[in-house]
C-alpha cells in the first residue's frame, strides 16, 4: 500500500515539474530515489521555465511587424514587404529594455565617444549587433566591461 502512495507522490512531483517546464523523468527519479518530499521541494525551488518560454515567444513576436499596405506579417528588419513589394514601411520602433538604466546607456555612449565602433563591439561581444536600447542588463554589462578594456 505504501509503495503505491510513494509511487503516486513521485508521479505527482514529476507532473508538477513538467508543468513548470522541467523534466518529468528527472523529478520523478529524484522523488523515487530520495523521497517525494525532496522531489516536491526541488520542484518548488527551481525556476519556472514555462513562463520563460512564454516570454521568449513574446520576444519572437516582436521580430515581426505588419505591412500597412497588405496587412501581412513581415520581419522587423525587412525593408520591402515580401507579399506586396511595398517599400514604404513605417520606421522600426525599437523597444527600450526597461532593465537598462540611464547609467548603462551613458557608459556605452562614453565608450563609443572614444572612437570605438559600437556595432563592431556588439558583434565581438554578443555575436551580433544589438541596438544599445535593446540590450539586456547582462549584455550591456559585458559590452561596458569589454569596451573599458579597449
Ligand atoms: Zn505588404
Amino acid at each position: 500500500m505504501w509503495a503505491i502512495i510513494w509511487l503516486a507522490l513521485c508521479i505527482l512531483s514529476g507532473v508538477l515539474a513538467n508543468r513548470r517546464g522541467r523534466s518529468f523523468i528527472g523529478f520523478f527519479l529524484i522523488s523515487f530515489l530520495l523521497s517525494p518530499l525532496v522531489g516536491f521541494i526541488a520542484v518548488l525551488c527551481v525556476k519556472d521555465l514555462s513562463k520563460e518560454k512564454e516570454n521568449s515567444l513574446a520576444a519572437n513576436m516582436m521580430d515581426t511587424r505588419t505591412c500597412p499596405k497588405c496587412a501581412e506579417t513581415i520581419k522587423v528588419q525587412a525593408q520591402v514587404c515580401r507579399y506586396c513589394g511595398n517599400e514604404d514601411l513605417p520606421p522600426i520602433e525599437i523597444p527600450i529594455n526597461p532593465e537598462l538604466t540611464e547609467s548603462h546607456i551613458s557608459a556605452i555612449q562614453n565608450i563609443t565617444s572614444k572612437g570605438i565602433d559600437y556595432e563592431k563591439l556588439s558583434q565581438e561581444v554578443l555575436g551580433r549587433v544589438i541596438p544599445i536600447e535593446s540590450l539586456s542588463l547582462e549584455q550591456a554589462s559585458s559590452i561596458i566591461q569589454k569596451g573599458s578594456l579597449l
